[in-house]
């Protein structure tokens, strides 16, 4: 197994993509922090794990609450003799023009994203360091890591700054042998796209089939949503990478949606 007796800790994990990334991680045989806001979401996915056979503890944090991000992280660190890897994924929408959008929508989804990438990161990066034997931390962009779409300006901001926090982390994580990179989907079915395609279809004026062929997808090379699965593997194979040879990278998981 790729992660045999790895303690990982996956945030936003009680839904979607992390729900998928910590399932994956705990068939590869380590002991996942599954961590959400939501107490049942993040209980749910926990005792799914434990239900196949895996190691799991379900973990209640706001990723921006600097001192809960700070005390779950020890906890966990405790609990299971340090913390090998990092998948950074909670993350939020929201649907707007910028002529209409509110400077405290703008702030909370930048919140989310940046700061809270960077709280767990920064407590995550200490246990390594403390522990010598380095780590891997994921960060979760996007297609609008690398691009921008309309009405999502704050996601697309904060999704391009990832590469940017990544990129640092990676130049000076390598001291102390902590990788880092940034994972960047495409379109997944999950409960934040389902939730902007009927927000989509209003602002645009089109159709909610419209908005996944003719927005959503019209520049993939066949039309097709990536997976739970697909973007699960490329967690895998970051976490699982043994060197430094593969850090401060970003990696297009969007059926050709974007290329380069
Ligand atoms: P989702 O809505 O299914 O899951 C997000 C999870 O994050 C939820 O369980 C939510 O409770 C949790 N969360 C939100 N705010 C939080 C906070 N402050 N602290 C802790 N947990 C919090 O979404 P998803 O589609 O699985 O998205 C996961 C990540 O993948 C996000 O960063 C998203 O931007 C990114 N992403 C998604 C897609 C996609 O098409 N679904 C594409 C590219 C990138």
């Amino acid at each position: 197994m790729l992660l045999n007796d790895k303690t990982c800790l996956v945030t936003g994990a009680g839904s979607g993509i992390g729900r998928a990334i910590a399932q994956a991680f705990a068939r590869e045989g380590a002991v996942v922090g599954v961590a959400d806001l939501d107490a049942g979401a993040a209980e749910e996915t926990a005792t799914s794990i434990r239900d196949a056979g895996g190691r799991a503890l379900a973990l209640v944090v706001d990723v921006t609450d600097e001192a809960a991000v700070d005390t779950v992280i020890d906890q966990l660190a405790a609990s299971c003799d340090g913390i090998d890897v990092l998948v950074s994924n909670a993350g939020i929408q929201h649907i707007a023009a910028l002529t209409e959008l509110d400077y405290a929508d703008w702030q909370r989804v930048l919140r989310v994203h940046l700061d809270g990438s960077f709280l767990t990161s920064r407590a995550c990066l200490r246990h390594m360091r403390a522990q010598g034997r380095g780590g891997s931390i994921l960060l979760m962009g996007s297609v609008h890591s690398k691009l921008a779409s309309p009405l999502k300006a704050p996601y697309v901001t904060a999704k391009h700054g990832l590469i940017g926090l990544g990129r640092a982390i990676a130049r000076e994580g390598a001291a102390y042998g902590v990788r880092a990179n940034v994972i960047c989907p495409g379109f997944v079915r999950t409960p934040l796209v389902d939730r902007q395609i009927p927000q989509q279809a209003e602002e645009l004026g089109m159709s909610e089939e419209d908005v996944v062929s003719r927005v959503m997808l019209k520049d993939t090379v066949d039309n097709e949503f990536s997976t739970l699965d697909d973007v699960a593997r490329a967690a895998v194979f970051f976490a699982a990478f043994p060197t430094n040879a593969l850090t401060g990278q970003s990696l297009l998981v969007s059926h050709g949606w974007h290329m380069e």
